[in-house]
């Protein structure tokens, strides 16, 4: 059996050598041959040096690299596509995702599970990160069709027809989540204790996990767009009854002063649910715009088989 080990890097000169030695400390006696494929998602600092001596001191090392930074879910794409293994397993590169739990998850996947997920709890992260979190998979969970759950991120082995699976989905758009999940098979769920970034930043700002809050719900089905059919019919069945009522009372009473606020308060009422459900029509709109313009999710400038042949 053959592992590739799956690492999207971006900016991470100061946990790359690290997590490269530990990777290879845990699987130093393990029984089975392992790849370290590293996708550098077009890093600024030095992450490409990096990558090009482990990939020349060490022939289990071969990386990837884009023209620019395409994003994490491009990363892994590309990841999965260049994987050779039996076997793949997707973890960050900042020691977040502790390598110690490699083995164990080989030993299921040799058990037959095509999905084994490390899940995290959440001890020692800011309280203020962990209770957005668990808002937001509150949220998005009644509105996704697809289970989501805290703590189980992308970090997980996936056996070979589950990586062929998900290479079927050519979405532009990508929400890894919800794909891993779309996809099914057997899964198994490892317990891990949440470990601090040890070093370099999180790239991922407050806003950057709002936006992708939004992406989960909005690239994952199509109930906002229901939602907005639904209040549709029902502010109009109620704006009918009020025309009605309205017109009722003028023939019996005479037209007396018109009621201005009110007026005034459904114009507003509905000019905002219009503005607010274009907004959502408008979210898919581009999104199709953006399958239709059928790009290539990542643009390759260097791997270290290119660099074989080169050099
Ligand atoms: N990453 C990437 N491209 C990006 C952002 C992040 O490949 O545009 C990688 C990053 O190098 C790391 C992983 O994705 O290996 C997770 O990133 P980070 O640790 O910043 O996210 P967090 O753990 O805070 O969710
Ligand atoms: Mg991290």
């Amino acid at each position: 059996m053959k592992l590739s080990i799956v690492v999207p890097c971006y900016n991470e000169e100061k946990t790359l050598e690290k997590f490269y030695m530990k990777v290879q400390e845990t699987l130093r006696y393990c029984d089975f041959s392992f790849e370290l494929l590293l996708i550098n998602d077009g890093s600024k600092d030095k992450t490409q040096q990096i990558m090009d001596s482990l990939a020349s001191k060490d022939s289990r090392v071969r990386f990837v690299s884009f023209s620019k930074n395409f994003g994490k879910e491009a990363a892994m794409l590309a990841g999965m596509t260049y994987a050779k293994g039996d076997n793949v397993i997707l973890m960050d590169a900042d020691l977040q995702h502790p390598p110690s739990l490699i083995p164990e998850m080989v030993e299921k996947a040799k058990l037959g599970y095509d999905q084994v997920i490390a899940k995290r709890n959440r001890h020692g992260e800011a309280f203020s990160r962990s209770l957005f979190t668990r808002m937001y998979y509150k949220i998005i969970n009644s509105l996704v069709d697809v289970e989501l759950t805290d703590g189980i991120g992308d970090f997980r082995l996936l056996s070979r027809k589950a990586v062929d699976s998900l290479l079927q989905l050519k979405e532009f758009n990508r929400f890894s989540k919800g794909l891993f999940s779309w996809i099914g098979f057997n899964e198994y769920i490892i317990e891990y204790d949440n470990v601090v970034r040890e070093d370099g930043d999180s790239k991922w700002a407050f806003t950057h996990l709002l936006n992708y809050g939004i992406d989960g719900v909005i690239s994952f089905n199509n109930k906002p767009l229901r939602i907005a059919i639904y209040l549709g019919l029902i502010v109009t069945f109620f704006d009918i009854l009020y025309v009605l009522f309205m017109l009722v009372r003028i023939i019996m009473l005479g037209v007396d002063v018109p009621g201005y606020f009110t007026t005034i308060a459904a114009i507003l009422l509905i000019g905002g649910l219009q503005l607010f459900f274009m907004g959502i029509v408008g979210e898919y709109i581009g999104r199709i715009y953006y399958e239709v313009k059928q790009r290539p999710h990542y643009i390759v400038k260097k791997t270290s088989e290119m660099n074989d042949s080169e050099e």
